[in-house]
């Protein structure tokens, strides 16, 4: 772990620059300022010259793009494989390379590359993991949860450095692991590494920056939730999703709006942040921080294709060991009832056994209405749980986090994603 204390030099200037005026004021709900951490090595500038000491901030590795070295788009190594020319990133560059990868190195780099960042927060580093995001799943999110937990009152922001692939999913389990947290995670990344010309990643770790200390300067704005920032864009983490491999603007949240637009401004959608209390009469929850630590991976995503017969495509799943289904159907919730096809009769079979079955649908934004059609209606007979409708990367956390905590109901709303 490395701390970093903020230098004082320009603070001011850049700070105005970017956010236009920070003011002094109490924040509406003044927000308690948490002591650095016990590893920080000497104290703020701020608070050695009479000003208010900048949030602390804790920057949590866990891999992907953001951090990678250019050697490994420099000399791709040819892959072993029967793929003519295909090229692999270099081992220790896109893989998992912890023991290499030094926090003192990589914050260093952070703030050599970003020292923007300096002006908002004090920062440390903690590389938890070096994952290529595809390697990343309930145990990583357990670890992340735990990580968060444990340091929940030291810090007054926690930002994710993450892969952009499985981004979502972990927004989403941090978001429902840590339920109440009341405290800004900001899970972010980048397509090119931060070492590269042209790469997002600088602009994407300035926004999330800002965003995650939004709390101690004009207009204070209270981020109390999981969220992603990407590409000039904050969305709630358990809605958003990756639409695109390639572009910047990668994450889109197709059933909720933005929390803010990262633009020449920064531009906040108030009346959509989750709320924890009742500020100038804006709707809210009021939820004790309730850390749920604990998930059944055994879930899937099950698409309903035409003309497949799940009896013979998928089998006996519960004998398989799989304890919960996320059913992809059509529309509001529709799926087909020929004799061949047999849905209802395979999904009866499976849930006499057990099987937990989440109905949503394969479209990205709409509303659910299984009970509209016969064979919805008929699966909701059977017990299998919808409503409204979660992006499909939520609903199968959602599933592992209720498998392994039974007094947990699907359809309860526990951080914003229902
Ligand atoms: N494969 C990378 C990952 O998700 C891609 C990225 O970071 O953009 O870890």
């Amino acid at each position: 772990m490395v701390a970093f204390t903020a230098p004082s030099v320009a603070r001011s200037q850049h700070v105005a620059r970017c956010l236009g005026k920070r003011s002094s004021a109490v924040p509406r709900r003044p927000l308690r300022r948490t002591a650095p951490a016990t590893t920080c090595a000497s104290k703020s500038p701020a608070s050695t010259s009479g000003r208010d000491p900048l949030p602390s901030v804790l920057i949590i590795h866990t891999g992907g793009t953001l951090g990678m070295q250019t050697e490994a788009f420099d000399e791709p190594e040819k892959l072993q494989s029967s793929v003519q020319g295909a090229v692999v990133f270099k081992e220790g560059t896109g893989g998992d390379y912890t023991k290499t990868l030094q926090p003192g190195k990589l914050l260093q780099n952070l703030v050599t590359t970003v020292p923007e960042l300096q002006t908002f927060a004090n920062l440390e580093v903690k590389v938890l993991m070096n994952k290529d995001s595809c390697q990343i799943g309930p145990k990583q999110w357990i670890r992340m949860a735990q990580e968060l937990h444990t340091r929940r009152d030291e810090f007054d922001a926690f930002v994710i450095v993450h892969g952009t692939d499985t981004m979502a999913y972990t927004a989403s389990a941090l978001s429902l692991m840590l339920s109440g947290f009341a405290k800004p995670i900001i899970v972010t990344g980048s397509q090119l590494p931060l070492s590269m010309p042209r790469s997002d990643a600088r602009q994407n770790l300035i926004d999330t920056i800002t965003c995650a200390t939004a709390g101690f300067s004009a207009p204070h704005i209270q981020l109390e939730e999981v969220a992603l920032c990407f590409g000039g864009v904050l969305l709630r983490g358990n809605r958003a999703r990756k639409t695109s491999a390639t572009i910047y603007s990668a994450f889109d949240s197709p059933t909720y709006p933005p929390l803010a637009r990262l633009g020449v401004g920064v531009e906040w959608r108030r009346r959509a942040l989750l709320q924890y209390e009742d500020t100038d009469g804006v709707a809210y929850t009021k939820r004790a921080y309730t850390p749920r630590l604990k998930l059944d991976p055994n879930v899937i995503r099950l698409p309903i294709v035409p003309g497949c017969d799940p009896k013979k495509v998928y089998g006996d799943l519960y004998a398989r060991g799989v304890r919960g289904i996320v059913l992809e159907a059509f529309g509001v919730g529709n799926m087909p009832w020929t004799k061949e096809t047999g849905w209802i009769p395979w999904l009866r079979s499976q849930r006499k056994q057990g099987m937990v079955i989440y109905l949503t649908s394969q479209c990205e934004s709409g509303e659910l209405h299984p009970e509209l059609y016969r064979t919805g209606s008929l699966a909701l007979e059977l017990g299998a749980v919808s409503g409204p409708m979660m992006t499909p990367e939520c609903a199968v956390v959602k599933l592992m986090l209720c498998l392994a905590h039974p007094n947990l109901p699907l359809a309860e709303p526990i951080a914003g994603e229902l």
